[in-house]
């Protein structure tokens, strides 16, 4: 098993950051060839999903989707002013489970590992473990 936290800094209100090249590089320092990697984001304002990484407009249309979902002019009654990003958190989830085949992440073609971040900047951390099986 190994274990530990991917530091994310993120520059914009709404971002999504590709992880897949970190959590890959965790998975081959860790020796493990068959096993199962775990992500958690420990914070209630940001995201973590997988999603298409091969066009950058489907970012910017997840984004943008969340921000015509979610009003920004709902009478929200949380006193911090960040309602929206604590509702797109909750869409989003917090984890993700990715199997370990030969020593690579197993995602499909298009899947990259996206932490989103709803209420930037701000310094962040995603919790990893990757379990041997
Ligand atoms: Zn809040």
């Amino acid at each position: 098993m190994a274990k530990g936290e991917v530091p994310v800094t993120t520059t914009r209100r709404l971002e999504m950051i590709d992880l897949t090249g970190q959590v890959q590089q965790l998975v081959e320092a860790s020796g493990i060839e068959e096993g199962i990697c775990f992500l958690y984001n420990p914070h209630t304002t940001a995201g973590l999903i997988i999603n298409e990484g091969a066009d950058p407009d489907v970012q910017r249309d997840i984004l943008g989707g969340l921000g015509q979902i979610i009003p920004s002019d709902y009478p929200y009654q949380h006193g911090e002013g960040n309602s929206p990003a604590h509702l797109m958190t909750a869409l989003t989830g917090s984890s993700v489970t990715v199997f370990i085949t030969q020593g690579r992440l197993q995602l499909g073609t298009w899947q990259r590992i996206f932490f989103c971040e709803f209420d930037g900047p701000r310094n962040r951390n995603v919790w990893w473990k990757i379990v041997a099986g």
